[in-house]
């Protein structure tokens, strides 16, 4: 349902939480974070509503994150629990991610992994691009082949932010038929950190560029800026309009 990524040179964790609570008018039904500090990941998922808990997040129970991905959930595929809620993170633990949409071929996906001996935790449609990646990225160590090939393999609609242990200043955009934007935030000193967003709306107060992405973009995320490329196998470098973010608080 909402996705907020950011990743910065400094603690993010109340952006993150900020910008889950802004996106809490479009209704959900649990929600949760993944974040990368220090190489670690770590996830905090659970089910019902995000302000009852975030006094108690804060005060121990999140930590420091200088690259998060934030989800709330409107389960479509799956029960509301706390294992079907986003993020999912792959059986190597090397990927984690957070999806809007419904991704349709699931179920073929799902016995393709179970032949692998891949096992999903969870009841969703979502769990399986985790792993699916994970395979990927093991077999040809390349980011890009990894993401053409994901894509090749699922049929639905997507908006997909994608963090990894080997990279974590990273986040990736993935967009098939459900929004998703990506841009840079900045602060009176200077540039400030790159994020994705699903909805403007999770981002206001910041200061900071825009770009809405189309189907087939991939957006590369990091504190410094954001790369959009475009393409079905061969991405290759996009330009999107960028805008002020100008939402106010
Ligand atoms: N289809 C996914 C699920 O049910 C994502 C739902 C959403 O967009 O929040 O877990």
């Amino acid at each position: 349902c909402g996705i907020v990524a950011i990743s910065a040179k400094r603690d993010i964790g109340n952006d993150i939480l900020d910008g889950l609570a802004r996106l809490e008018y479009r209704g959900y039904d649990s929600f949760g974070f993944a974040c990368m500090a220090n190489g670690e990941l770590s996830l905090v998922r659970d089910v019902g509503v995000l302000s009852e808990k975030r006094a108690r997040l804060r005060d121990g129970g999140m930590p420091e994150a200088h690259a998060a991905i934030g989800h709330t959930r409107w389960a479509t595929h799956g029960r509301v629990t706390v294992a079907n809620t986003h993020p999912h993170t792959s059986f190597d633990q090397r990927f984690v991610l957070a999806h809007n949409g419904v991704i349709e071929n699931h179920h073929e996906i799902r016995e393709r992994l179970a032949a692998r001996q891949i096992q999903c935790t969870s009841e969703t449609d979502t769990e399986v691009v985790a792993h699916l990646l994970a395979l990927h990225y093991r077999e040809t160590g390349d980011l890009m082949a990894t993401i053409a090939a994901v894509r090749a393999e699922v049929r639905g609609e997507y908006a997909f932010a994608i963090a990894l242990r080997d990279e974590p200043g990273l986040l990736i955009g993935v967009k098939n038929q459900s929004p998703l934007a990506a841009g840079t935030l900045a602060n009176g000193a200077g540039p400030d950190g790159g994020f994705l967003c699903s909805d403007p709306i999770a981002l206001a107060g910041h200061e900071g560029q825009i770009a809405y992405l189309e189907d087939g973009d991939v957006a590369f995320v990091r504190p410094d800026g954001v790369e959009i490329l475009h393409g079905d196998t061969a991405l290759a470098p996009v330009e999107r309009a960028m805008t002020a973010l100008d939402i106010d608080n």
